[in-house]
């Protein structure tokens, strides 16, 4: 990635970035729900998918927003379209990003509002790493990008993340109450995580 996103966000990059992430979510809904009718309640992709349908739909006022209020407005409509646990945490998380996004930031900005969304997301699931949810991939891709990680190493990272989930016992959200039996699937919030990052990494991979 340049140095600075300040060029790299024009509206079209913008609209190409809002469609990516939200019609990647939408082809995979029906996985996630799979994955969470192994150890939840076979919700998530269609929480997922009612979300990211509005965010769609919203795509051309997103696209003329300024990085920040886009990333808060993404934040809004997923914190009340997707419901479930996952509806708040990632409202978190986009609210988050947005709040502490540079206008233009550099590398360094980035990788700090992504601390900070990661962070805040722990906050409100009052949870943290190595407990079978999206942390699990959204704190090492986070990680990945601030040590200066290429963009297709930090997608590398989040999708053996998610596959790392799979021998991992849950002790946060639905899946926790299966117990031992959470043990050998993998998290749904973690996929869900690991697709949104790839479709980000990819859409800047080249710049
Ligand atoms: P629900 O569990 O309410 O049906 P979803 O199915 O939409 O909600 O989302 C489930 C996902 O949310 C899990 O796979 C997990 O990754 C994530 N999750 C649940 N609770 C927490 C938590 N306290 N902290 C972090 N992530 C969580
Ligand atoms: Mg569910």
């Amino acid at each position: 990635m340049a140095e600075s996103t300040h060029n790299l966000m024009d509206s079209d990059r913008k609209r190409r970035l809002i469609t990516r992430l939200a019609e990647v979510v939408i082809a995979h809904a029906d996985e996630l729900t799979a994955l969470d009718a192994a150890i939840g309640d076979g919700d998530h992709g269609h929480n997922m998918k009612r979300g990211f349908e509005a965010v769609l739909q919203d795509t051309e006022t997103l696209s003329a927003m300024a990085l920040p209020e886009l990333l808060r407005a993404i934040g809004v409509k997923l914190l009340s379209k997707v419901g479930g646990a996952s509806g708040p945490l990632y409202g978190t998380l986009f609210m988050t990003l947005g709040k502490q996004m540079p206008a233009a930031p550099l590398r360094g900005g980035i990788a700090d509002a992504l601390q900070g969304a990661v962070e805040a997301v722990k906050a409100r699931g009052k949870s943290d790493v190595g407990q079978k949810t999206m942390l699990d991939v959204l704190a090492p891709a986070c990680a990945a990008f601030a040590t200066g990680n290429s963009l297709s190493s930090v997608a590398e990272t989040a999708r053996r993340a998610a596959e790392a989930t799979v021998p991992m016992r849950a002790t946060r959200g639905r899946a926790s109450f299966l117990g031992e039996r959470s043990i050998g699937h993998m998290d749904p919030g973690a996929r869900s995580a690991e697709l949104m990052i790839a479709a980000v990494c990819e859409e800047f991979g080249g710049t």
